[in-house]
């Protein structure tokens, strides 16, 4: 099943009776788009850091770049490209892309996730399309699916692979660039307006909103530009958005969320 998921390169619509709910309970989305690193678990686990500490190693070791310039290098490429990666190639670095990412996840703390019944339970509720977003390569995606027992909740997988099939090894599309957030929507197949995209990254968010989608911040209680609602944790979705079950917000649940809008925002994080 998880092979199944993981192998198509782009997703088509459901073909059975979750495919879309067009005038069935009056939900507001069709699909849901989900970043995977730090939005589907806690970014507390230090997946993030390791996967950062693995990037720094694989510049040090494997493009000899000097230790004392490889930290700042690393956080200031991905600020400006989207990924570390990303700005590697642009600099002119030639590797193999899947060489990178075998060293940089490889060797990940993938034993500090555990199945996650609860977030299970509230995907396969939800009653749109599910499928990952992410920046990530194939492998890592089907690991941390499984870690958590999810590897069966999605439709399918926007990755690595999918945004680049054709790398010529000098460009790499990925976010937060709004050009890879309009070809997540095409494979998608969907209208950008009926997609609600969860993300932890603040600026992935942002472009997610001027790519025309609806959005969610998660990992933070505190909305930030271009996020239509903010979320501490994923586990508080049916709190939190009542609408992809087609309920309208209580009086209730309004000022509950009110109330988490004005607390401390997530903090900036690297992934591959
Ligand atoms: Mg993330």
């Amino acid at each position: 099943m998880l092979a199944c998921n993981l192998a198509f390169a782009g997703c088509s619509r459901f073909s059975d009776s979750m495919g879309t709910n067009e005038g069935s309970d009056g939900a507001m989305f069709d699909c849901l788009l989900f970043d995977m690193d730090d939005t589907l678990y806690p970014l507390s686990l230090g997946i993030n850091l390791a996967c950062r500490l693995n990037i720094q190693e694989y510049m040090l070791n494997e493009l000899q770049i000097e230790e004392s310039v490889v930290p700042k290098m690393c956080l200031d490429l991905y600020r400006e490209h989207g990924t570390t990666m990303a700005g590697l190639k642009v600099l002119g670095y030639k590797f193999d892309d899947d060489d990178f990412h075998a060293y940089v996840h490889g060797r990940l703390p993938y034993h500090k996730l555990k199945p996650d019944p609860v977030l299970r339970n509230l995907l396969l509720s939800m009653p749109q399309r599910k499928i990952i977003f992410t920046n990530a390569d194939r492998a890592h995606v089907g690991k941390v699916l499984l870690k958590l027992g999810l590897e069966d909740c999605f439709e399918g997988v926007i990755c690595f692979e999918t945004l680049n099939p054709y790398n010529d090894g000098s460009r790499v599309l990925c976010k937060p660039s709004v050009e890879a957030m309009k070809a997540a929507i095409k494979i998608a197949n969907v209208d950008a307006h009926r997609i609600l995209f969860f993300d932890d990254s603040a600026r992935n968010i942002a472009s997610g909103k001027e790519a025309g989608m609806s959005t969610v911040l998660v990992g933070s209680s505190r909305k930030t530009e271009g996020a239509d609602f903010a979320l501490t944790s994923i586990h508080n979705m049916k709190e939190g958005i009542p609408e992809i079950w087609g309920r309208m917000r209580s009086e209730d649940q309004s000022d509950e969320h009110m109330v988490h809008l004005h607390q401390p925002s997530a903090v900036e994080t690297v992934q591959a």
